[in-house]
């Protein structure tokens, strides 16, 4: 299948027009049309080589929003003409304890990233969203509610996801204090999950021009983490808090925030290791967690808690011969708050 895209072709390269085949559909597999494409911040972090070697030609993309144009013999789950989303994984390996649990994201064997990554033939290169036709096994694959515009939908298969998995993993709700750290495609979405769960929910943000659309999207209190001082008020006064920021921080300072049984969960990938010093744990019995996107259910569950609350991640659409742009402005927390290609410019 004749795939239009965009592709990095090396490191640190801008990223430029690509053309490539997709492959002819097996027995499970659905064809789609893409229709939006977000620009995660991991695309950035791949493209430019911050997270080690990476494959090139990469073609980025892992929100993906589109319609079914074709379905192989044995496909159930989908038809044609069908709203279909695609996120971080592309296949795992199905048969480990964690994929059997629907946790396909921690497959004990790694899944199959959506693209710099190797298929489970050990050879075809995964090439990803930022493209205008996308071959998927349907079990790897979701639906899309009917009400929810696609190209706010878009950024929910990476962002959404990422940040509800733990809101509901740490039981995020009435009665609770949730601090998100950093409002950016993640972050703004963890406000929104937060806040439609019940939670009272506070804005940790080096951006102090982003105060008016967090309490927009819900969050009842701003915090400017740049003025000095503005941590100290609120130690021990959080149940959980999500840090979501890309770049490198003092964790100690956010650890301390948290009351007695409190979790600090990193979400945030910056490349360099976190500096945690044992007191800040030890006092109160915090602790330091991880979370990673989330499986394939619940990337469900949480499309279709989005089509029940009406919410979607705030995007700024854009054409193709835009991306390099929107690396940049991205990189300088310069978006609001997700970029998604529309697919017909590739
Ligand atoms: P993003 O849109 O660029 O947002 C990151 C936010 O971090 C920015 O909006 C900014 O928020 C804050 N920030 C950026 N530079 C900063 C600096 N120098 N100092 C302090 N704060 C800074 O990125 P994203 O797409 O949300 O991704 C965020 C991170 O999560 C990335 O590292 C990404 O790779 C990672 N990620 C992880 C998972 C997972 O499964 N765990 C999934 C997807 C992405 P303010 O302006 O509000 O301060
Ligand atoms: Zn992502
Ligand atoms: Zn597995």
């Amino acid at each position: 299948m004749e795939t239009k895209g965009y592709a990095a072709l090396e490191a640190r390269k801008p990223l430029e027009s690509f053309s490539f085949k997709r492959r002819d559909l097996r027995d499970t597999d659905v064809a789609l049309d893409i229709s939006f494409s977000g620009i995660c911040h991991s695309d950035i972090h791949q493209a430019r080589e911050e997270w080690g070697p990476a494959i090139f030609p990469m073609v980025p993309g892992h929100e993906i929003a589109g319609i079914v144009t074709q379905i192989g013999p044995k496909v159930t789950k989908f038809k044609v003409g069908d709203r279909i989303g695609v996120g971080v994984f592309i296949d795992s390996c199905r048969t480990c304890e964690n994929c059997k649990k629907g946790n396909q994201q921690y497959c004990l064997k790694g899944m199959t990233g959506t693209y710099n990554e190797y298929e489970r033939d050990g050879k075809t290169v995964a090439l990803g969203g930022y493209s205008n036709k996308f071959v998927i096994d349907q079990d790897y694959a979701v639906h899309i509610p009917a009400n929810l515009d696609l190209a706010g939908v878009a950024p929910l298969l990476c962002a959404g996801i990422t940040l509800y998995s733990p809101l509901k993993n740490w039981g995020a709700g009435p009665g609770k204090k949730v601090g998100v750290m950093g409002l950016g495609g993640l972050g703004h979405m963890g406000v929104k999950f937060a806040a439609a769960l019940g939670a009272e929910v506070t804005v940790f943000s080096h951006s102090s021009a982003k105060e008016v659309d967090a309490k927009r999207m819900g969050a009842k209190h701003f915090v400017v983490t740049s003025t000095p001082g503005s941590l100290e008020p609120l130690a021990e006064s959080f149940d959980l808090i999500l840090n979501t920021v890309s770049a490198e921080l003092d964790i100690n300072e956010y650890l301390k925030l948290l009351k007695t049984d409190g979790t600090l969960v990193v979400i945030g990938l910056p490349g360099k290791p976190y500096a945690v010093e044992a007191g800040s744990l030890l006092r109160l019995r915090r602790s330091l967690a991880g979370s990673m996107i989330g499986g394939i259910p619940q990337m469900q569950e949480m499309l279709d808690f989005c089509g029940e609350h009406n919410i979607l991640s705030d995007v700024e659409v854009i054409n193709a011969d835009y991306i390099n742009k929107a690396y940049d402005r991205t990189v300088a927390s310069d978006v609001k708050y997700r970029f998604v290609i529309d697919a017909s410019s590739f």
